[in-house]
């Protein structure tokens, strides 16, 4: 059986973690914390980074971070995971779900506009596959009413927006606040893992303390103040360093990591081409604005049945091929909630995405036999 992903181990992920364990020091924010969050701001210019322990976290300590008020709304496509919405109807946001792009499942952003309302406090736009939304235009909205954004990166890493000036930005760095995952379906893992990218400074002691349960530890550890103590909501949300220690090792090989997974893209996209064509299947499309990370090899079926023969050959075939989001807006939590806008490009890829295997020890090519030659 060829599985839809398989973790991938670098090796040095046990010897780190022996390091942590007999440094004595395995709770959070030491050795391999430091490391990984100064990875990530120095290589991605993310003004500041902290590990939490999912993505899932990271979005809801930015949820925090907004001072969402019962009844603000935010705006972000209904073609996501749960955690993006979940994270802010926890602090009472009605969600407001934007369609995809008729060609791809991110957010279509020339139709945000007419979703703003007074009430609107943030847009979350997710990276669907890794592939950048069209920054340039969401942030132009968000400063001209005012509005945060906060990237869902969780699929977002080591890829970028190339702005119409050729200035190529990462993916996580460009909203006043960002969230990756390191959840063992992403290309970088650790498990369960996430890290909240802050880059509008004005977030940044906040966002330590809310880390930190409430509390101003890290600015005492620092010698800024003499004791510390409750300033602030919280909670635990900073991991242990057993897991900074795994993700460290990953970390140090994303390069390796990055040019085998799309290694295999492009190997699925060049090999699918007229296949493809003759069927009626589209290949994953690329915005001139978007740079390819490899997270993810999807195909859009031209309808559910044609979806359902071809994930149903594959299984003949002993080769794991999944769909993915089922449209939030039509969730049994969330329906009754939706104000009933019709989100037709979102239901076509929740009926017709499929995605194909994709991880590091993949032999793409028995996948790619079975495909075509069936
Ligand atoms: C994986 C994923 C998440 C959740 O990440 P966790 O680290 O598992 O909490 C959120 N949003 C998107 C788009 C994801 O793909």
């Amino acid at each position: 059986m060829i599985p839809f992903n398989k973790p991938y181990l670098t090796g040095k992920e046990t010897s780190y973690i022996e390091d942590a364990v007999k440094s004595g020091k395995i709770s959070g924010n030491g050795k391999y914390t430091k490391l990984c969050q100064a990875f990530f701001e120095d290589r991605y210019r993310i003004k500041k980074a902290l590990l939490t322990t999912s993505c899932t976290d990271a979005l809801e300590m930015a949820a925090i971070l907004i001072d969402l008020k019962e009844g603000d709304e935010v705006i972000m496509p209904s073609y996501t995971f749960v955690s993006t919405a979940n994270a802010f109807v926890l602090r009472g946001a009605k969600i407001i779900f934007a369609d995809s792009l008729p060609n791809h499942p991110n957010m279509d952003a020339s139709k945000l506009e007419a979703l703003i309302t007074p009430k609107t406090k943030a847009i979350v736009p997710v990276h669907y596959a890794g592939v950048a939304c069209d920054m340039d235009e969401i942030m132009q909205l968000a400063t001209k009413y005012n509005l945060y954004v906060i990237e869902d990166a969780a699929q977002a890493i080591d890829n970028y927006y190339v702005s119409k000036t050729g200035e190529k930005k990462a993916l996580g760095s460009i909203g006043h606040l960002a969230a990756f995952s390191f959840h063992e379906t992403k290309n970088i893992i650790s498990g369960e893992g996430g890290l909240l990218a802050i880059n509008d400074e004005k977030f940044s002691n906040r966002a330590e303390i809310i880390w930190e349960k409430g509390t101003n530890r890290s600015a005492f550890f620092r010698g800024e103040v003499d004791k510390y103590g409750w300033v602030d909501v919280g909670s635990s949300f900073l991991p242990s360093e057993i897991i900074a220690a795994f993700l460290w090792a990953q970390l140090e090989n994303l390069d390796t990591i990055q040019a085998r997974r799309k290694e295999i893209w492009n190997t699925y996209y060049n090999t699918l081409q007229s296949w493809a064509s003759q069927n009626n299947i589209d290949l994953p499309w690329l915005p001139d604005y978007a740079t390819n990370n490899a997270h993810m090899f999807y195909l859009v079926c031209k309808d559910l049945n044609q979806r359902t023969a071809l994930i149903e050959q594959l299984k003949t075939h002993n080769i794991m091929a999944v769909f993915h989001y089922i449209s939030l807006h039509t969730s049994p939590f969330y329906n009754g909630k939706h104000d009933g806008r019709a989100l037709a490009n979102t239901d076509h890829f929740s009926d017709c995405l499929v995605r194909l295997p994709l991880f590091y020890e993949l032999n793409e090519k028995e996948v790619l036999d079975k495909i075509i030659l069936d």
